[in-house]
């Protein structure tokens, strides 16, 4: 049964070296337990944060101890009423091909209404934090104009869709000229900017927000960000949802020279955990669930395959090789 292990923590960037892949016993579940098939493995930015030992949020991943993230799986046998035999579930587990789990916990999902990987990216936690990041932090008004950073990934693709569903101009900024050409050509944001190709980004964003910025939904931090922030409104907001420029830097992270902006505008900058927000997620699923089944947000993937790529793609995602949400499809 094989087991993805933290072998050790990262100092800077991850490598492969940071993971074990091994095997472990799959045991027997008892009372109110299911025995579960790995079938789709969520790969996050965040998990970088759990491999850290620095207080957070979420607890830190135990060096020698199994990784986990959200992983949709199929029921093998079920010692709980709640699940049968040949049901999917979407939980927090661990990186197993098999593990046993409490069915507290666990929720079913329905390959009927969508393809089993959506339920990690649009209709789970990405497209959760796209949702209610942008609607109860950004509480965009139509006409209004909204920059995504991060904006062809899993997050920040949805972000966009919703800005143009909701009537805003939307500005996206991604790192390559093909992510660049997807914002518009299939997520229908009005521009995008390649922020590695791009010399002067505040300039480029200028050029792109002719009114400004009235929403900055911040995926990365750092440099990219602070560029965004030159060009706010009075009371604009930003949701201040992830930090991938920053998460494997060294030193503390020094994205300060802004802030007069900030203060002259009367600008709103929050941070967003989506977890926070757990009462509204029923609504919020539906909301996303709808959309996409009116044809109006599409979801994209990067799909790969076999339990052993998990690292990988984790890894790569750093690396922007993916577009939409990085999954791994480990069924065998
Ligand atoms: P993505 O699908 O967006 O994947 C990460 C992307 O980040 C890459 O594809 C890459 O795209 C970009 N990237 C990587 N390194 C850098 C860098 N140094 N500078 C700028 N961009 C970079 O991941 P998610 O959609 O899952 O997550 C997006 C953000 O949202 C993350 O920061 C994550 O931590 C955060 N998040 C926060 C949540 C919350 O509750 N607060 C919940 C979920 C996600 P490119 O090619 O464009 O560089």
């Amino acid at each position: 049964n094989q087991t993805i292990l933290l072998k050790s923590r990262p100092s800077g960037k991850p490598t492969l070296a940071n993971f074990d892949l091994t095997t472990t016993e799959i045991g027997t579940p008892g009372d109110g337990e299911v025995l579960l098939r790995s079938v789709y493995v969520s790969v996050d930015p965040y998990l970088r944060g759990r491999m850290s030992d620095a207080p957070s949020y979420v607890p830190p991943f135990e060096v020698g101890k199994p990784i986990s993230s959200g992983i949709i799986a199929e029921v093998i046998e079920s010692k709980s009423d709640r699940f049968q035999k040949g049901d999917y579930v979407s939980g927090s587990l661990e990186w197993k091909e098999r593990q046993v789990a409490k069915a507290k916990g666990l929720q079913q999902v329905d390959p009927g209404k969508a393809p089993l990987s959506a339920y990690l990216g649009v209709l789970g936690m990405t497209g959760l934090t796209a949702y209610l990041g942008l609607t109860e932090i950004g509480k965009p008004k139509s006409g209004e104009t909204l920059v995504v950073s991060g904006a062809a990934g899993a997050v920040g693709s949805v972000v966009g869709q919703i800005g143009k569903i909701l009537g805003l101009r939307v500005v996206g900024i991604a790192g390559t000229d093909e992510k660049v050409d997807m914002l518009t050509s299939e997520f229908g944001f009005d521009a995008g900017i390649n922020y590695n190709t791009t010399e002067d980004m505040s300039a480029a964003i200028g050029a792109a927000c002719p009114d400004g910025v009235d929403v900055y939904f911040d995926n990365v931090g750092g440099d990219i960000s602070d560029a965004v922030l030159f060009h706010i409104n009075k009371f604009s907001r930003t949701i201040n949802c992830g930090a991938i420029a920053v998460y494997n830097s060294k030193e503390l992270p020094r994205s300060v020279s802004v802030r007069p902006f900030l203060v002259k505008n009367s600008a709103l900058m929050q941070g967003f955990i989506v977890s926070n927000y757990a009462d509204k997620f029923p609504d919020g699923v539906r909301q996303l669930a709808q959309w996409l089944q009116e044809g109006k947000i599409t979801h994209k993937e990067t799909v790969r395959e076999g339990f052993d790529t998990i690292p990988q793609a984790f890894l790569d995602l750093f690396d922007g090789k993916n577009t939409g949400k990085m999954v791994v499809n480990v069924k065998k």
